[in-house]
This record gives structure tokens, C-alpha cells and sequence, in this order.
């Protein structure tokens, strides 16, 4: 039975990196008819921000990443909240401390200090591990009398894990394939403090047992700890999940990581949702207008493909394709470009009714009041020319209301001599043509450019000046049956007015 989490300290707003690693775990998951669980990892005081937990719940939701337990849906492992687990812990870096595998250690932190300087003097750099553990104070290089002492009288101290000396570990990974190192590099990491809050790293191997984690799928900075977290396992007895690291999300232009500065420098979200900092909101892809089906098609093809060209995909076709060892090791460019071009491809697909209804939204705080079914006709005639439904106003207000101007550019251009004669000529046309449709309208006008021998180019482009004021928008038939012949009747003679 496959078990896999998604387990985000509640620091801030989840980052993009963070929302991929959560699909990656849910679809592996899916695929596999396994179980996706929320873990919030909040043993880090220091680092928590209020709210920060609501928001990785409701992001979760808006993009439909449901998990089968959590916080909110405690099942058998409840809590699911590392620091009401707190008591539960103490007991586990007491195993390690019995069974030789870790210490006590009581340094201060301006004696570790004062080491990091005698070292960085002579060039190296200090490392609490097999090399420098003897000279510091700890349950190594004390007595056991000391040590009872110390503990008794209440000094701080801190436990930390006794990295073996000279061991070549080979680790697995299921994206990188064989990972070795030597232990000899590594620290004696601190897993739990005297206030009796473990650290991540002891939390977060307890708790993957605890729950039954069979995979632990998450982003590459966590590689450097994997050695760390095998060797807890070995130190526990237990046996390890599987591990996956995810390639790094990149800077759209450039080197390194993607960040929150990218986003905010060249103007696109990097959270799923809209979050408040020090007064500061920062756009999310929601509160951009992104549909959640847009994003999850587009973090699920960073850093994974199917194999093939095809680029759309449902939910559900990626339940069924996706394959964690088909995951790329290679940093996977983030391109702002892409996403929109996914919501432009999801904005087609809606129907014109659940268009319609969302735009009738922002028509009403327009104060225009317009029959749903005349909306869905403009949606059908302009979204193809739309990314969001934000864009609608803009390709389609000369639905609404008149012209205020005309592009001058375009009338320069377009305006000769003969045009107020065809203008006048036209709007007969219009006046003595009993089916007011597009259809109908388009056929009379065509006759009557065939009997006056004109061109498209001397008729189309002034009517459509007239009725949108520049020279774009859908077939000018269709915007003239929408918009009705009185009001196209006036449009016309606003502009023989307005042009001399
Ligand atoms: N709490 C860690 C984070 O914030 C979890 C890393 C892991 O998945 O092990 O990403």
C-alpha cells in the first residue's frame, strides 16, 4: 500500500516549488491507489507564520489535491501537526542516546562560535563531527558523572546524532538512481533541543515511520539530508521508505532557483494564492485569473513529461501517466509564458455558459445589465482571443457601449473621400433589410458592394471603425446582430458626425 506526504513547514505562502511537490506526491499516489497525507511541520518556532497553514490548506483545495488524511481529516495517525505531537518525540532521541548512536552535547553557542573562528583562521572550516566532537563538551568527551550533573542541574543542551567516521554510504533514489557518500563529510546534526522541541530531521523520520510512509517524494534540497535520514532509520531499526528528490524549478532567465524576487521583479505569481506580508499582497495564480486545471498541467510538465509532444492533460490522464523514475534530474525552467498559454488552452475548453456567468460578474460591477444568453453569444465571438476572463472586458466592451474614440491611426487610414457616401449608403442597406442577422446582413451588404463595384477594403474596415473605434474584434456582421440595427444605425451616424 503506497504512502506518501506532503509535509510543509508553515513558514509563509507556499511557494510553486512546494505546490509541485505536493502533485507529484498526490499523483504518485493516485497511480498507485495509495493513500496522500498532509503533514504540517511546524517544530521550528523560530519560522512560524501565522496563517500560513490555512493557506497550504485552501491552496490545496482550489487546485483539488485532496489528501485522504491530514490536519482537518485525522485518521489513524492523528495529529498530523508535528507540535501537538510534541511529548512523543523525547522518547525516540532516548533510543538513540541508549543505543549509542547519539549524545548529549552542551555547547554554547558562543563557544561554537569561538570554534568556527579558530578554524576559519587557519583556512578550514569547523564541523561538529568525529574530527572535533572529542574537544567540545558532550556526553563523548565528558565523564558520565559530568554529564549526570549537567543534566540534573538543568543545562541547556541539545542532541545530536553521532555521524559514523568513514563509512561510503550508497543510497537509492528513485530519480537519481545511486547516490554515495562519504560519512566522514557530514555533521553530527542536532535532532533535539532541551526545550523539547525535536528538530526537522527527527520529527520527520519519526513521523514518516509512524504514518507508514512508503515514499518520500520531495524537492532537491532536501538530497543533502538523505544520508542523514538512512542512517536514522538504520539507527532505529526501521526500515526506510523510498526516497525521490525533485529537480529544482528555475529562474525563468538566468541561474539558480526560482524565487519570490523573480516574481515580483518580472510580474508573475509564484503562489498558487493571493498572500498578505507586512501589509504587502502578492498576487497568487488564482488571484491572477489562472484556472487551477491550467497550473496543475503546467507544474506537472516541469520537470516530468510523458514521453511524447502531447501537452494537455486532465487530472486524471495524469494519474494514469504519470511515472516518478520518468522525472527528470535536470533543473526544470520556469516559464511564465507557458503557464498562460496552458490557461489560454483551459479558457477554450470551458463552455460559453460558465464563461458568460463569470464575465456577467465583472459586467455587474460595471453596472451592465445584459440577458445571459446575449453574454454567452459575445463570449463565443471573443474568447478565443483571451487568456483570462479578465481579457473579456477589453475584447468585447464595444458590445456594451459605444466608441468614446476612434484610433486615429487606423482612421488616417482608412477614411477617404468616397467613405461617408458608402457610410450613408450602407446604413440604407442596413434600414431596408428585413432579417436583422448576421447572415442576412453580410448578403445585402455584399450586393451591394457588388453593384457598386466597391472592395471589401473601401466598406469593412469604416464600419468596423465606427462600431468598435479601432480595427479589431470578431466578423463585423456578428458584432452588428448583437449589438442590434438601432444601435449600429446610431453608431453609423456618430461617425459621419465625428469625422469631417
Ligand atoms: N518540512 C519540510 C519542508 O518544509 C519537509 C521536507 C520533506 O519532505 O522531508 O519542505
Amino acid at each position: 500500500m503506497v504512502r506518501v506526504r506532503f509535509a510543509p513547514s508553515p513558514t509563509g505562502a507556499l511557494h510553486i516549488g512546494g505546490v509541485r511537490t505536493a502533485l507529484f506526491n498526490y499523483l504518485f499516489a493516485k497511480k498507485h491507489g495509495g493513500d496522500f497525507l498532509l503533514r504540517i511541520e511546524d517544530t521550528d518556532q523560530n519560522r512560524y507564520v501565522e496563517g500560513a497553514e490555512q493557506y497550504i490548506i485552501n491552496s490545496l483545495n482550489w487546485l483539488g489535491l485532496t489528501y485522504d488524511e491530514g490536519v482537518g481529516k485525522e485518521g489513524k495517525h492523528a495529529p498530523y501537526r508535528q507540535s501537538e505531537r510534541k511529548p512523543l518525540y523525547k522518547q525516540y532521541a532516548d533510543t538513540l542516546i541508549n543505543n549509542g548512536w547519539a549524545y548529549y552535547a552542551f555547547d554554547t553557542a558562543e563557544a561554537l562560535e569561538k570554534a568556527r573562528q579558530q578554524y576559519e583562521e587557519k583556512g578550514d572550516t569547523f564541523i561538529y563531527n568525529w574530527a572535533t566532537r572529542n574537544t567540545l563538551e558532550n556526553s563523548l568527551s565528558l565523564t558520565s558523572e559530568e554529564v549526570q550533573q549537567r543534566l540534573t542541574r538543568g543545562d541547556a543542551y541539545v542532541v545530536r546524532f553521532k555521524m559514523p567516521e568513514k563509512e561510503i554510504l550508497k543510497m537509492s533514489d528513485m530519480i537519481r538512481g545511486e547516490v554515495t557518500i562519504d560519512t566522514s563529510t557530514l555533521d553530527d546534526k542536532v535532532l533535539f533541543k532541551s526545550d523539547g522541541m525535536p528538530t526537522y530531521h527527527l520529527a520527520n523520520i519519526v513521523d514518516d515511520h509512524l504514518m507508514e510512509i512508503t515514499h518520500v517524494i520531495r524537492g532537491e534540497e532536501w538530497l543533502p539530508s538523505m544520508p542523514l535520514h538512512i542512517l536514522l532509520y538504520r539507527a532505529f531499526g526501521w526500515q526506510a521508505p523510498a526516497f525521490a528528490h525533485l529537480p529544482l524549478i528555475l529562474k525563468p532567465v538566468g541561474n539558480g532557483k526560482l524565487s519570490k524576487r523573480d516574481g515580483i521583479k518580472l510580474g508573475f505569481p509564484v503562489f498558487p494564492m493571493d498572500w498578505t506580508e507586512n501589509g504587502e499582497t502578492l498576487r497568487g495564480f488564482s488571484g491572477e485569473g489562472y484556472f487551477p486545471e491550467a497550473l496543475i498541467n503546467f507544474l506537472a510538465l516541469l520537470g516530468w513529461n510523458p514521453g511524447n509532444d502531447e501537452e494537455i492533460f486532465s487530472m486524471d490522464e495524469l494519474i494514469l501517466l504519470f511515472d516518478l523514475e520518468k522525472v527528470h534530474k535536470a533543473g526544470a525552467r520556469f516559464d511564465p509564458e507557458k503557464i498562460k498559454w496552458f490557461n489560454h488552452q483551459y479558457l477554450q475548453k470551458k463552455s460559453d455558459a460558465e464563461l458568460a456567468a463569470a464575465f456577467q460578474k465583472e459586467l455587474i460591477t460595471k453596472g451592465i445589465e445584459v440577458a445571459s444568453t446575449k453574454v454567452e453569444k459575445i463570449v463565443s465571438l471573443i474568447k478565443e482571443r483571451a487568456t483570462f476572463v479578465a481579457d473579456f472586458w477589453e475584447l468585447s466592451k464595444f458590445f456594451f457601449e459605444a466608441p468614446k474614440k476612434y484610433d486615429e491611426k487606423a482612421v488616417k487610414k482608412q477614411w477617404k473621400e468616397n467613405t461617408p457616401t458608402i457610410v450613408r449608403e450602407v446604413i440604407e442597406v442596413l434600414q431596408n433589410t428585413s432579417v436583422f442577422s448576421s447572415v442576412a446582413l453580410e448578403e445585402a451588404v455584399k450586393n451591394y458592394m457588388e453593384t457598386k463595384q466597391l472592395g471589401f477594403g473601401q466598406v469593412m474596415p469604416p464600419l468596423r471603425l465606427a462600431l468598435v473605434g479601432e480595427l479589431k474584434g470578431p466578423h463585423v456582421f456578428d458584432i452588428i446582430e448583437l449589438i442590434g440595427k438601432e444601435e449600429t444605425l446610431r453608431r453609423l451616424e456618430t461617425i459621419l458626425s465625428f469625422i469631417k
